[in-house]
């Protein structure tokens, strides 16, 4: 067998790594050769029911360069980022940064989300940070229902919840110059990385 430069690597097919799995070990620094397939993952993540693929098939599918079919399910956007799989890992593969990896490489190639509601809530929040310094529930919940056509029905909870304080009228602005500076420098960073 070939000589591995980690001894905790488990080489699939000796030194062999897709240029996906390079990829994502390069920009997210998690190495799917690491998985040694024991399922500690998948046993421990609270959505498999619900998933296109387990956390353990993702890993095994990043390892395996199929890149269209992993983009293409629903698993990292239905990973509510709990950690469990990663705390799990006797490896440290850190399948957690693989789920994120995914997310970024979908929206960055304009792949469909499986889970369209859940990309729009996420795009929603990201916008609001961006622009506000900081997290304005009722602009995420408003935004949300505009992208997902619920204003409707979600405007009756929204003012239920506005009475009852759980949710502010009024944003609060909190440096959000500085987090606008912050996502132009994260998005210059990115840009950076996948060119190189
Ligand atoms: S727990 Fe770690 S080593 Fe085990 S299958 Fe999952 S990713 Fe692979
Ligand atoms: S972080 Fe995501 S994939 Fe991992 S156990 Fe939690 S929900 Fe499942």
């Amino acid at each position: 067998m070939t000589q591995t430069a980690d001894p905790r690597e488990f080489n699939l097919i000796p030194g062999h790594i897709s240029e996906f799995a390079s990829s994502i070990k390069a920009l997210h620094g998690v190495d799917a050769n690491m998985c040694f397939q024991c399922r500690k993952c998948s046993s421990g993540c609270p959505l498999t029911e619900f998933m296109d693929m387990t956390p353990v098939q993702v890993i095994h599918a990043v390892r395996l360069g199929l890149k269209d079919e992993v983009l293409n399910t629903n698993t990292y956007w239905l990973c509510v980022a709990c950690g469990t799989c990663t705390a799990r890992c006797p490896q440290e593969t850190g399948l957690l940064k693989v789920m994120d990896a995914l997310a970024n490489i979908a929206i960055r190639e304009g792949i469909q989300p499986k889970e369209p509601d859940i990309a729009a809530f996420y795009k929603s929040g990201l916008f609001i940070i961006k622009n506000f310094g900081m997290m304005y529930e009722t602009g995420v919940a408003g935004l949300l229902s505009l992208k997902t056509g619920n204003l409707g029905r979600d405007a009756a909870l929204g003012i239920r919840m506005l009475k009852k304080g759980k949710l502010e009228v009024f944003p609060h602005f909190q440096n959000s110059r500085e987090m606008k500076r912050l996502f132009k420098k994260v998005a210059k960073k990115e840009r950076e990385l996948a060119q190189s």
